[in-house]
């Protein structure tokens, strides 16, 4: 099953990683062109440090992640002067992918364990970033400009 929405090039990147992913077939599997039907899954799939009650695991394993796809693009540069998104070969992109699908995760469980759904994040995101672009400080500093 390929999504018309996504990019050409994704059902050839993850066809080896998941053979089969008619949801039909696999009714365990989320949607995951619903957010939210994709964090109720990542809920099922929190072990008990992930679920437990300290905030670190989460938020520092989140950070990792984040510098997983860091290191990666930093790679590029050093090792094949790689310096532009459009650049990167397709084997890259995908194992860039596995990272954000990695900070993705960890997004949806920090966001689970403090009451909030992806869409009430995402809404709250679209509404800052409208409001700003709109007053024009889209690239300026500051969390409450
Ligand atoms: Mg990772």
């Amino acid at each position: 099953m390929t999504d018309p929405r996504l990019p050409p090039n994704f059902a050839h990147l993850m066809a080896d990683d998941v053979p089969n992913m008619d949801t039909e077939e696999c009714p365990s599997l989320p949607d995951t062109n619903n957010m939210d039907d994709y964090q109720n899954w990542v809920g099922t799939m929190m072990g008990k440090t992930a679920d437990g009650p300290r905030t670190a695991y989460l938020s520092l394993k989140g950070c990792g992640e984040a510098g997983e796809f860091a290191e990666k693009i930093g790679k590029l540069e050093r090792d094949q002067g790689i310096t532009e998104w459009d650049q990167i070969p397709p084997d890259n992109v995908k194992a860039l992918a596995k990272e954000l699908g990695d900070r993705l995760w960890y997004i949806a469980a920090s966001a689970r364990k403090l009451g909030l759904t992806l869409s009430m994040i995402a809404l709250m995101n679209v509404l800052k970033l409208t409001d700003r672009k709109e007053r024009d400080v889209l690239d300026g500093s500051g969390d409450d400009r």
